[in-house]
C-alpha cells in the first residue's frame, strides 16, 4: 500500500468507528442502558492486520476472529509490529474443530463459540496445558452459543441444552464460563429471537451468577441485541466494509 492509500484507510476506519461509536451510544440511551455496559468487539475477519493496527493507534484493544487458521496468522502479524505496547485480547468468535483447540488455547483471550461437550473437554485440555507452560496466565473465557432456530449447521446449542454445557464449562478446570452468544438466523426477527437468548440467559444466571456477558449484536442488529440485554455488540461491516465473499 502506499502512504496515500493508507492515510485514506486511516481516514475511512477512523470516520467508521466513530460513527458505530453514535450508533451504540443512541441505541443504550434509547434502551436506557449505560454505554459502559455494552462493548464493542470489532470484528476483522477477512480483513488484514494492518486494519487492526489501525483500529488500535485509535484505541480499540479487542478484537473478533471466526476463522482459525487466519487469526493465527493475523495475531501474529499484528504482534510483530512496533506500534503494538498495550496487551490487546482477541475473541473466537466463529466455529471451531476440536483440533484446533490447543491454537486458540494459545492466542485467544475468550471463545464465544462453544457447542459442544467434546469441544469443552478439548478447550480444557488445551487451556490446561497452555497455562501450565505459561502462554497465558488466565483460564480462557468460553461463552455457549445457543443455536434460536436449532439448525446445527449454524453452530450452536438448541436453548433445551444450554444449562448442561453451561454446568460442564463451569467444571472444567482451564476455562472460565462467562456466558452467552448467538447469531438470529437470516430473515428472523431479531426482536424475538434476541428476547428468546435473554430468557435463556437469564435462566443461566440463576445457577451461574458470574456468567454475565451476552454476546449477541451485529451491524444489522445491534439496536435489537442491546435492547435485550447485550453486553458485546460483534462489528465487522460496518467498520471495515463489505468482506469479499471467498468460498471455503
Ligand atoms: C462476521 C461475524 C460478525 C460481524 O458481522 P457484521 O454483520 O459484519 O457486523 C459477528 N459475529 C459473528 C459470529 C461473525 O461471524
Amino acid at each position: 500500500m502506499s502512504n496515500s492509500d493508507d492515510l485514506a484507510r486511516i481516514d475511512e476506519i477512523s470516520s467508521a468507528l466513530e460513527s458505530v461509536r453514535t450508533r451504540l451510544s443512541q441505541a443504550c440511551s434509547a434502551a436506557g442502558r449505560s454505554m459502559s455496559d455494552v462493548a464493542l468487539l470489532p470484528v476483522t475477519k477477512f480483513f488484514p492486520a494492518s486494519d487492526a493496527k489501525i483500529l488500535y493507534d485509535l484505541g480499540v484493544r479487542e478484537f473478533g476472529e471466526s476463522r482459525e487458521q487466519e487469526a493465527v496468522a493475523k495475531v501474529a502479524d499484528f504482534g510483530s509490529t512496533e506500534r503494538v505496547d498495550e496487551p490487546v485480547r482477541w475473541h473466537m468468535i466463529g466455529r471451531l474443530q476440536r483440533n484446533k483447540a490447543r491454537s486458540v488455547a494459545q492466542w485467544a483471550h475468550s471463545i464465544h463459540s462453544v457447542d459442544s461437550a467434546r469441544l469443552v473437554d478439548a478447550l480444557g485440555r488445551a487451556a490446561v496445558d497452555v497455562l501450565s507452560d505459561g502462554g497465558r496466565t488466565e483460564p480462557l473465557r468460553a461463552l455457549v452459543q445457543v443455536s434460536l432456530d436449532a439448525d446445527p449447521s449454524r453452530g450452536g446449542v438448541p436453548v433445551a441444552d444450554v444449562g448442561v454445557l453451561a454446568d460442564r464449562i463451569a467444571a472444567t478446570e482451564g476455562l472460565e464460563f462467562a456466558g452467552l452468544m448467538a447469531v438470529p438466523p437470516l430473515g428472523s426477527d431479531p426482536d424475538v429471537q434476541f428476547d428468546i437468548l435473554r430468557r435463556t440467559h437469564d435462566a443461566v444466571l440463576r445457577t451461574h451468577p458470574g456468567a454475565v456477558e451476552l454476546s449477541a449484536g451485529m451491524t444489522g442488529d445491534l439496536e435489537a441485541a442491546v435492547r435485550h440485554g447485550s453486553t458485546c455488540v460483534r462489528v465487522g461491516t460496518a467498520l471495515l466494509g463489505s468482506r469479499q465473499v471467498i468460498s471455503t
